[in-house]
C-alpha cells in the first residue's frame, strides 16, 4: 500500500508535502520520496529507504525548492523493498520533467511489461507504477493527456496517480475507485491527498473526493475537470475502513472513525459475549471497533493490551521472521486488567494468525479466565492484488482452516468473525460499491496468471545509497 500526496500552486511546495507525508506514513513505511518543481519547471527530485522524517532532512528538503511538489510513502506489494521502487518516479519526457506517484497495483503489469521489454524498453525498478511511464512515453498519441489517457486504457486493476507533467499535475483515481484521492484548497493553491489527515495537518481545506473514474488537472492555479474514464462498477477497497486508513479520515465519503465504530456494533450484535467481565482491542486498529462494541453490548470497556508505538506496524516490515518477532516487542498486557478476567478481544482482521496467536498466549500468561476473540471483518480467504498487502493462500489462515480449526489454532474459548454482508451494511449505506475479493473471492478484475502468485522481485537492481535526482526540462 501506499500514500500520495500533492501539492500545487503553494510556497515552499516540499516543507508542505512533507508534512502530509508525515499523516501519510501508516501508508508505506518502506521508503519515503518527493518531487518539487521550481517556476523555471524544474523538477528535483530525493528518494530514500526509510520513514519520512528519516528521508527528509532540512537539507534535504532546502534542495527542493518550487510551488510543486508530489510525494509518496510506499510499502511494497509489487516489486521489492528497495530503492530503485521507491517512488515518485521521475524521468525525462518530451513534454518536460515526468513524475508519478502510484498507489494500487496493476494487474496486467507483468503482461505489459513483457511486451515493453521486447520492443526495447529498459527498466530501471520491479515496481508496476514504471509500466504506466513506459507507456505514456511511447504512446502514439500527441499531447501529455492524449498520451496519458493512452496508457491508462491499457492497464487493468487499482490506480490512483499524481502525475508531474512540466508544471502541470494530473490527479487520476481508476474507473472502479479502489484507492482513495482527496483534493483540498490551502491559500489559493491546490494539493491532493491519499486521507485527508494528510490535508488537516496543514489546515488544507477539502474541496471534494475523487469519484471512480475521475480525474483532473492543475495549470495555472486552475483545477480543470477532464472527460472521466470510461465507466466500470464502483469497487471500493472495504479494507481501507477496516483496517488501512488513519480513523481520523474521511475515505469514501465515510469517517474512518464511525464506520469502524459501527463494524464493532455489528460485530456485538452478530457474535455477544453474555458474561463478559471486559473488552479490548488489539490496538491501534482495532479501537473504534471495541468501542462499538462495548457500547451495543454494554460490556466494559479497557485497555487491556498496550501498544508500543515506536515500533512499526507488524506487516509493514516485510518478512515472516521479524513479523512474529515483532508481535513480542509490540505488545504487552496489562496484568490488573486481564487477571480472573473473561474477557473479549477485538481485532479488526485476522490474515496470517501470526499475530493474534502471540497474543492469546500473551493474554493467557497474564490471568485471563477466559478469552474470547472477534474480528470485526469475515475470513480473509484470498490475496489482494489491487494494493494490499495480503499474502499468498498459503499463509492465510482462513484460506485453509475453518472458523473451529481457527479457534483451536489460536487457542480461544470462542471465536467469531464478522459477516459478509454484517460488513459491508457497516461499512457503508450503498451495498455492493465495496470490493470485498479477499473476503468473498469475487475478483472484480481478472488476474493474468503471472500476477497470480507475489509481487515480482525479478530482475531486481539494488541499490543502497539515497539518491537525488535533478531534472531539467
Ligand atoms: P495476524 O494475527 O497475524 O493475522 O495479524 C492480524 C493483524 O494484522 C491485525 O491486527 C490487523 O490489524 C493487521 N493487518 C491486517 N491486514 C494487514 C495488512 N495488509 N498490513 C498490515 N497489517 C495488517
Amino acid at each position: 500500500m501506499c500514500g500520495v500526496i500533492g501539492v500545487a500552486g503553494l510556497k515552499n511546495a516540499a516543507g508542505l508535502a512533507y508534512l502530509s507525508l508525515y499523516a501519510l506514513q501508516h501508508r508505506g513505511q518502506e521508503s519515503a520520496g518527493m518531487v518539487a518543481i521550481d517556476s523555471a519547471g524544474t523538477a528535483r527530485g530525493h528518494r530514500g529507504m526509510g520513514l519520512v522524517p528519516e528521508v527528509f532532512t532540512q537539507r534535504v528538503l532546502s534542495e527542493l525548492p518550487g510551488d510543486i511538489a508530489i510525494g509518496h510513502t510506499r510499502y511494497s506489494t509489487a516489486g521489492s523493498s528497495a530503492l530503485l521502487n521507491a517512488q515518485p518516479s521521475l524521468v525525462h519526457y518530451h513534454a518536460g520533467p515526468l513524475a508519478l506517484s502510484h498507489n494500487g497495483n496493476l494487474t496486467n503489469a507483468e503482461e505489459l511489461r513483457d511486451d515493453l521489454v521486447r520492443r526495447g524498453s529498459i527498466f530501471q525498478s520491479s515496481a508496476d507504477s514504471e509500466v504506466l511511464v513506459h507507456l505514456i512515453a511511447r504512446s502514439d498519441r500527441q499531447s501529455p493527456e492524449e498520451q496519458i489517457l493512452d496508457a491508462l486504457e491499457r492497464v487493468e486493476g487499482a490506480y490512483t496517480l499524481i502525475l508531474a507533467v512540466g508544471r502541470t499535475m494530473y490527479g487520476i483515481v481508476d474507473p472502479r475507485g479502489f484507492r482513495p484521492l482527496v483534493l483540498a484548497e490551502l491559500n489559493g493553491g491546490w494539493m491532493l491527498a491519499s486521507e485527508t489527515c494528510a490535508l488537516d495537518i496543514v489546515g488544507a481545506r477539502v474541496v471534494r473526493e475523487f469519484g471512480p473514474g475521475e480525474w483532473i488537472k492543475i495549470e495555472d492555479g486552475m483545477v480543470v475537470d477532464l472527460p472521466p474514464l470510461p465507466k466500470k462498477e464502483p469497487q471500493r477497497c472495504v479494507f481501507e475502513l477496516i483496517y488501512f486508513s488513519r480513523p481520523d479520515s474521511i475515505v469514501f465519503g465515510t469517517s474512518v472513525d464511525l464506520a469502524r465504530r459501527e463494524l464493532g456494533r455489528q460485530l456485538a450484535r452478530e457474535h455477544p459475549v453474555p458474561n463478559a467481565d471486559c473488552v479490548f482491542s488489539v490496538p491501534d486498529s482495532a479501537n473504534a471497533m471495541a468501542l462499538g462494541f462495548a457500547e451495543e453490548s454494554g460490556v466494559k470497556l479497557e485497555h487491556g493490551l498496550i501498544r508500543n508505538h515506536y515500533v512499526g506496524r507488524t506487516f509493514i516490515n516485510p518478512g515472516q521472521a521479524s513479523r512474529t518477532e515483532k508481535v513480542r516487542i509490540k505488545f504487552n498486557p496489562v496484568r490488573e486488567v486481564i487477571q480472573d478476567q473473561s474477557i473479549v478481544v477485538i481485532d479488526d482482521s485476522l490474515v496470517r494468525g501470526t499475530t493474534s496467536k502471540a497474543l492469546v498466549r500473551m493474554i493467557r500468561e497474564a490471568g485471563a479466565r477466559e478469552v474470547h476473540m472477534r474480528l470485526a471483518s469475515p475470513p480473509i480467504t484470498g490475496p489482494c492484488y489491487y494494493g494490499i498487502d495480503t499474502p499468498t493462500h498459503e499463509e492465510l489462515i482462513a484460506a485453509s482452516l475453518s472458523v473451529e480449526e481457527i479457534r483451536r489454532e489460536l487457542a480461544v474459548d470462542t471465536l467469531g468473525y464478522l459477516s459478509l454482508g454484517g460488513m459491508l451494511t457497516a461499512a457503508g449505506k450503498e451495498e455492493g460499491r465495496f470490493c470485498h475479493a479477499c473476503f468473498s473471492g469475487k475478483y472484480p478484475t481478472e488476474i493474468p496468471q503471472a500476477s497470480a502468485g507475489k509481487p515480482n522481485h525479478r530482475n531486481d537492481v539494488l541499490m543502497v545509497e539515497a539518491d537525488l535526482i535533478h531534472s531539467n526540462q
